[in-house]
C-alpha cells in the first residue's frame, strides 16, 4: 500500500513534468534545449521490477531525430567552448545544489524503475553527485603545462581543448551515477553531449537533464536520445561525434569499441565483471562477514563492483554457517518498503537467467547452501525477486563461475594458499576489482603487488575510487586507455595541443635546413 501511494505520487508528478506526456507517459528526447515527443511509433515499456507496472514508455528515436540532436550539439559547441571555464564550473556548482534538493525525487524514480532500495538509490545519486562536485574544479583539472626557455627565447606550453560533440551510452544498474560519470566532466571541459540512457530506466537521466537546464546549461549543450542498438550504432557511425563513453555488458561494449574506433573515435568502455574476495584464515571475522554479505547481495548483486566470488584460503566450511545466518536475515522486498535489504532484479529475463546459472552450478557439482530462487514477497508476488543464494565448492570450469551472474548469488571457492587464490583470480578474464580480507600486512602487500585487477580492496569490499582518482577496471572489464573521471576522464574529453613560441629579437642567422635542436 505504501509503495502504491508513493508510485502514484510519482506518476502524478511525472505527468506534470515537461519530460512526460499521456498515460503511461512516453519519455521525451531532449534536443536543442526542448523536451520533444519522438515521432517514432516504436517504443519499449519501462517496467517497475517489483510490480510489473508499466511506468513509462521509451521511444526508439528516429534517425532524423538523432541527426537533429547531433546537429543541435554541433551548433552549440563553438559558443560553449568559448564560454569561460569559470562560468562552466558555475553551472556544475548550481547543478550539485539542485541534485541535493531533488535527491529524494531522484531516488524514488530509481527505485520505481530499477528496483533498488531507496537508501541504495540515494547512494546511486550521491556517487554521481561527487563527480559533479569534482567537475566544479575543472579550471585546475584542465590546466596545461609550461616550460619556459626550452631554447633561447623559446617557450613551450600545452593546452587541453574540448573535442566537440561527445556521447555517452548507459547501463540500467546505476541510472543516476553513470550518466553523472559522463556528461558533467564532458560539458565542463567545454564539449557538447548526446546521452543515451538505458532503455530500462531512463527517468533519472531525464530528471538530471532537467536539473542541468535549470542550473543554466545552455540549449544544445546536453541532448538526450532514447533507443537501443540502432541508436547506439548511429552514435558509433556519426562523423560529428568525436568520443564515446560506454558502460554496460561486454557484448555491447566490445561492439561499440570496435565500430566507433573504425570511425576514428575515442572510446572508453567499462564492461562486465567477476569480482573476487580472498579471505585469509586470519581475517577479522565480524567485519569480513558483514563485508561479504553487503557486497555480495547489495543492490541484489547488480553492481559492477559486487563481490560475487569468495575464495577462502583454508576452506569455506568454518565461514558458511555465519554467512548463511547473516544472509538469511536480509529482508527481500520492494525497494520502496522500509527495512528492505534487497529489491528485485531488473527483469523477468534477468531472473530466469540468474536461476538458470544457479541450476547449472548445482548440476555441475556445486553445493547450494542457501537457495533464494523460491522467495515469495507478499504484496509483490509478481516482482522479479531472487533471494540471497550461496553456492559452495564452485570450481573455475563451471558456467556459474565463468559467466557474470549479476544477481544476488555468492560463489564460494577454496584455495590451499594465498598463491593459489591469487592464481584463481588472475586466471579470470575480468579485472574490475578484487579484495583481500586479512590482518597480515605481508599478505595484503603481496596481494596488492600480484593481483591483476584494476581496483584493489584491502579489507574493503567495494573499492570504487572517489572522483579525484579514476574508475580503473582492467583486462576484459575495460577497453580503451583513458578511464572514467579523475585526471584520466579530463584527458579523455580533451585534446592536448602543444604550443611552441619564440619571442625575441633575432640577429640575422641565415637559413639553416638542419633539424632544429635546443641550444
Ligand atoms: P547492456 O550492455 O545490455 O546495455 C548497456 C547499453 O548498451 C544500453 O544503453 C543498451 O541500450 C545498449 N546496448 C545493449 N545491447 C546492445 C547492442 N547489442 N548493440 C548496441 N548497444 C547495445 O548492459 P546492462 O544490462 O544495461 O548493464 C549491466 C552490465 O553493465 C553488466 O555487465 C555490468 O557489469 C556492466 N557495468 C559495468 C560497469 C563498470 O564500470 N565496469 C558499471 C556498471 C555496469
Amino acid at each position: 500500500p505504501l509503495a502504491g501511494l508513493a508510485i502514484s505520487r510519482l506518476s502524478t508528478a511525472a505527468e506534470a513534468s515537461p519530460i512526460y506526456k499521456s498515460s503511461p507517459p512516453r519519455v521525451r528526447n531532449l534536443i536543442g534545449g526542448e523536451f520533444i515527443e519522438s515521432q517514432s511509433e516504436a517504443s519499449i515499456d519501462v517496467i517497475n521490477p517489483a510490480t510489473q507496472e508499466v511506468v513509462s514508455r521509451v521511444p526508439l528515436t528516429t534517425s532524423e531525430e538523432f541527426k537533429s540532436a547531433v546537429s543541435a550539439a554541433k551548433k552549440a559547441f563553438p559558443q560553449w567552448k568559448n564560454t569561460p571555464v569559470t562560468s562552466r564550473q558555475r553551472v556544475m556548482l548550481k547543478l550539485q545544489e539542485l541534485i541535493r534538493r531533488d535527491m529524494d525525487k531522484l531516488a524514488m524514480n530509481i527505485t520505481t524503475e530499477q528496483g533498488k532500495t531507496l537508501k541504495d538509490a540515494q547512494g546511486d545519486v550521491f556517487r554521481g553527485l561527487e563527480v559533479v562536485e569534482h567537475a566544479c574544479g575543472m579550471a585546475t583539472l584542465q590546466m596545461g603545462e609550461y616550460v619556459s626557455n626550452v631554447s633561447h627565447g623559446v617557450d613551450t606550453y600545452s593546452i587541453r581543448e574540448p573535442l566537440g560533440v561527445c556521447a555517452g551510452i548507459c547501463p540500467f544498474n546505476f541510472p543516476a551515477m553513470i550518466p553523472l560519470w559522463m556528461f558533467p566532466i564532458a560539458v565542463t571541459c567545454g564539449n557538447t553531449y548526446i546521452l543515451k540512457p538505458s532503455e530500462k530506466d531512463p527517468g533519472a537521466a531525464m530528471m538530471l537533464a532537467e536539473l542541468a537546464m535549470e542550473a543554466g546549461l545552455p540549449n544544445g549543450v546536453l541532448n538526450i536520445v532514447h533507443g537501443t542498438s540502432e541508436t547506439v550504432n548511429s552514435i558509433c557511425d556519426d562523423d560529428d561525434i568525436r568520443a564515446i563513453s560506454f558502460v554496460g555488458s561486454n557484448t555491447a561494449g566490445m561492439h561499440i569499441y570496435a565500430r566507433a574506433a573504425a570511425k576514428g573515435k575515442r572510446v572508453q568502455s567499462n564492461m562486465g565483471a567477476k569480482n573476487h574476495a580472498i579471505i585469509m584464515p586470519d581475517a577479522s571475522a565480524d567485519a569480513t562477514l558483514n563485508a561479504l554479505v553487503a557486497a555480495g547481495f547489495g543492490a541484489a548483486g547488480q553492481r559492477c563492483m559486487a563481490l560475487s566470488t569468495a575464495v577462502f584460503v583454508g576452506g569455506s566450511k568454518s565461514w558458511e554457517e555465519e554467512i548463511i545466518k547473516r544472509a538469511t536475515a536480509l529482508k527481500v522486498n520492494a525497494g520502496v518498503e522500509p527495512g528492505t535489504d534487497l529489491g528485485p532484479v531488473i527483469s523477468r529475463q534477468a531472473k530466469e537467467r540468474i536461476c538458470h546459472l544457479i541450476q547449472s552450478g548445482i548440476d555441475s557439482g556445486a553445493r547450494v547452501v542457501l537457495d533464494g530462487r523460491k522467495v515469495v514477497v507478499s504484496g509483490y508476488e509478481n516482482g522479479n525477486f531472487v533471494g540471497p543464494t550461496v553456492l559452495a565448492d564452485v570450481t573455475s570450469d563451471m558456467e556459474c563461475y565463468k559467466e557474470e551472474i549479476f544477481g544476488p548469488v555468492l560463489l564460494f571457492m577454496q584455495a590451499d594458499s594465498l598463491d593459489e587464490a591469487i592464481e584463481i583470480v588472475n586466471n579470470n578474464k575480468y579485472g574490475n576489482g578484487a579484495s583481500i580480507f586479512t590482518t597480515s600486512g605481508v599478505a595484503a602487500r603481496k596481494f596488492q603487488n600480484e593481483i591483476e585487477s584494476g581496483q584493489v580492496g584491502i579489507n574493503v569490499p567495494i573499492p570504487v575510487p572517489l572522483p579525484f582518482f579514476s574508475f580503473t577496471g582492467s583486462k576484459a572489464s575495460f577497453a580503451g586507455d583513458l578511464n572514467f573521471y579523475g585526471k584520466a576522464g579530463v584527458q579523455f574529453y580533451t585534446q592536448i595541443k602543444t604550443v611552441t613560441q619564440q619571442w625575441k629579437d633575432l640577429p640575422g642567422q641565415g637559413v639553416s635546413l638542419a633539424m632544429p635542436t635546443s641550444q
